[in-house]
């Protein structure tokens, strides 16, 4: 399990890494700051396990969950949402828990110093990222690449012009290691779209 930064700053572990085959799974990622203990993307994964048990290993109980954190609404990155019975979940328009919705925008919410949204619109026009700060530098997790591999051309983007533009922002902002929603962390000079 990569994991990243420590107690200092934000932490980062990747529960699990994702892939588009065989089969359909996204990656879910791990991060603590403060009080905070914040679930990224909890979809779609060969069972359930694969996110428990690495939780467990970490020592992390799904019920003490804070917050989860969800990139937009398609369900390889949403199926598993229900095992955190007591995290606020947050997307692009709201946060959600039991029967309040609370309307806000995502761009620029911190849930904790050194864990911020960002609206990358693009994908979908839902889209969010997570910047999290660790010792370890900038670390973004976003679905604005599948893998380090892009695709170039996301086959499924509503607006391939807005998806370029939001993946020059993000690679803007210098981070260390970007957290793809299909594959394993890579830093940005590993991105190539052959
Ligand atoms: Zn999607
Ligand atoms: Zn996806």
């Amino acid at each position: 399990m990569a994991h990243y930064g420590n107690n200092e700053k934000c932490s980062v572990d990747v529960l699990s890494v994702g892939y588009l085959t065989p089969g359909v799974a996204g990656t879910v990622v791990l991060a603590r700051v403060s009080e905070r203990i914040v679930i990224l993307d909890p979809g779609m994964v060969p069972t359930r396990q694969s996110i428990l048990s690495p939780l467990a290993a970490l020592g992390i109980d799904p019920e003490s969950v804070t917050d989860v954190v969800i990139s937009h609404h398609h369900p390889d990155h949403t199926i598993n949402i229900a095992l955190f019975q007591n995290a606020l979940i947050h997307d692009f328009q709201a946060t959600y828990i039991n029967d309040t919705w609370t309307a806000r925008k995502a761009e620029g919410v911190q849930l904790a110093e050194g864990l911020t949204l960002l609206e990358t619109p693009g994908h979908t026009p839902q889209d969010i990222s997570v910047a999290m700060e660790t010792t370890e530098g900038l670390i973004i997790y976003t679905h604005l690449w599948w893998s380090k591999k892009g695709p170039e051309f996301d086959k499924y983007s509503v607006d391939q012009d807005q998806l370029t533009q939001q993946r020059q922002r993000v690679l803007d902002l210098d981070p260390a290691w970007i957290i793809p929603g299909h594959g394993e962390p890579f830093k940005p000079e590993e991105l190539s779209y052959k």
